[in-house]
């Protein structure tokens, strides 16, 4: 073990006493939440946050429902080196007269949410009411996704890259970098302006897949940079490797920022903020992934997989000595349930529940409790039953973001046994054979809220409850 390291785990050591011996006290949960870009994490803070300062629609929240959270109470956050999560900003844009969806995750912040909470059943005679501080950290999924990079020198990834860029999912999008490549010489000497047009063209890939519905596009940081936009460390891309590599050349520059990459992002994310978890809520945009088609669910699948890994890495991980106090609880959810009608909510988790299944029996046997669901953080449309063709079905009503009209839209059957979408995606089927189906998105509702609800959802609460219920008693 290097010197760095052995002291970065002596520091833990030290930090991790003193919280445990304040957490006697005051007990902290540490949530993270996460998924890919635009899965939802933003509007699920937001109400989750709203809901458990105005209690009214948590029904299935134990401790709300006994009445036994007095208080809640947002509070500066312990700490002081992330951004704090732009709470009021969101709920604003969301409640306010024009309610606009809030801008999404760019990066990690955090809120701390202090409840009051009187003592159930056993402890009901052994003491007051005590304070328990939820600590919210919203991260890019996509960030985790480096995890296997600290395994990997720059000649592995460089390969593995570009191997997968000549799948059938990104052959199309990769041309032009491909193509760039193709007339730069890595052993060449380093020119600094062919190199940013070539990292340049390397994002502009990984952006294109992203947008196309893949979700695998590591590096996490090119495509949320974060306050690094633009830092050498983010002006790499994967390279062919050369016979021969001078010091002075672009493949030991590249090498060098892959490396740098490595240490001043991918390893201070994991030690300093994600391996002090305890429990977490990963939001997947099934809904989205299977509008884009089979090729999209099948790239979901392994990203989450890869995600998933993170949680529970094997003993010889680089990250397994800086986790202190494991996560033990993972609450898988689909998020915007509100675009289907809720008879088919039971196929929306069970879908979920088939896209993690692998990765999730995993982490299981490794101890922790793991759960899925389907969730709507906030429900933007009513249910509604129309005759069509002498035939009744089950439709969503709303206000579409594009155009401000109310329109009440069938989105497609889920299929009621998951493999009906999963088996095509995984044996690399290019469309839907026998169904289709499409997400048009919802403008959030205008709201007028009754003293002490919050915005309106669905089972937030349940997702409330499994994650921190038991630490509420
Ligand atoms: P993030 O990138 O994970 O932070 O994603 P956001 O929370 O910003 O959500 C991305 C988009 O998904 C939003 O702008 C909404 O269009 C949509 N969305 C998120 N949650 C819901 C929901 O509960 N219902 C509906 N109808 N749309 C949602």
């Amino acid at each position: 073990m290097n010197l760095t390291r052995l002291t970065d785990r002596l520091t833990r050591q030290v930090e991790d006493t003193y919280r445990d011996v304040t957490e006697v006290f005051d007990p902290v949960i540490r949530l993270g939440v996460t998924g890919l870009s635009r899965a939802g994490k933003t509007v699920f803070i937001t109400s989750l946050v709203a809901n458990l300062l105005d209690r009214g629609r948590m029904g299935q929240l134990r401790a709300a429902a006994e009445g036994r959270i007095l208080a809640a109470y947002l509070q500066p956050q312990p700490d002081h080196g992330i951004p704090r999560f732009a709470f009021e900003d969101h709920l604003a844009a969301l409640t306010g007269p024009e309610p606009h969806w809030p801008e999404s995750t760019r990066s990690i912040s955090t809120l701390r949410l202090s409840l009051r909470v009187a003592p159930s059943g056993f402890f009901t005679g052994l003491g007051g009411p005590r304070t328990v501080h939820l600590d919210i950290t919203d991260y890019p999924g996509e960030w985790l996704l480096d995890l296997p990079l600290m395994s990997q020198g720059f000649a592995d990834w460089s390969a593995g890259a570009l191997a997968a860029s000549r799948t059938p999912a990104r052959a199309a999008h990769a041309g032009a970098w491909l193509a760039a490549l193709a007339s730069a010489d890595p052993a060449a000497p380093l020119n600094e302006a062919s190199a940013r047009a070539l990292a340049g063209r390397f994002t502009d890939y990984l952006g294109s897949a992203r947008k196309s519905g893949l979700s695998s596009v590591a590096p996490g940081r090119f495509l949320m940079p974060g306050d690094l936009e633009g830092s050498p460390a983010l002006t790499f891309s994967p390279l062919p490797r050369p016979g021969r590599a001078p010091a002075n050349s672009l493949w030991r520059a590249f090498e060098d920022r892959f490396e740098a990459y490595k240490r001043l992002v991918v390893a201070p994310f994991f030690r300093n903020h994600f391996a002090r978890l305890d429990r977490q809520i990963v939001l997947i945009d099934a809904l989205g992934a299977i509008h884009d088609g089979p090729r999209a669910l099948e790239d979901l699948r392994t990203a989450m997989a890869e995600i998933l890994a993170t949680f529970r890495p094997g003993a010889s991980s680089w990250l397994a000595p800086f986790l202190g106090k494991r996560i033990d609880r993972i609450l898988f959810a689909a998020t915007k349930a509100d675009h289907l009608h809720h008879t088919q909510h039971p196929r929306l988790a069970a879908i979920t529940e088939a896209l993690v299944a692998e990765a999730r029996r995993r982490a299981r046997f490794r101890g922790a409790e793991t759960h899925a669901l389907s969730i709507a953080s906030l429900r933007a449309t009513v249910e509604q039953t129309i005759p069509r063709n002498g035939v009744a079905v089950d439709v969503v009503r709303g206000r579409l973001l594009d155009t401000g009209k109310e329109a009440a839209l069938f989105p497609g059957n889920l299929p009621e046994d998951p493999a009906a979408l999963l088996v095509p995606a995984r044996q690399g089927a290019g469309h839907w054979l026998d169904a289709a189906y499409s997400v048009t998105r919802f403008a959030p509702p205008r709201l007028s809220l009754a003293p002490g609800e919050g915005p309106p959802h669905i089972r937030l609460d349940r997702a409330a409850e499994f994650l921190i219920g038991d630490r509420l008693t």
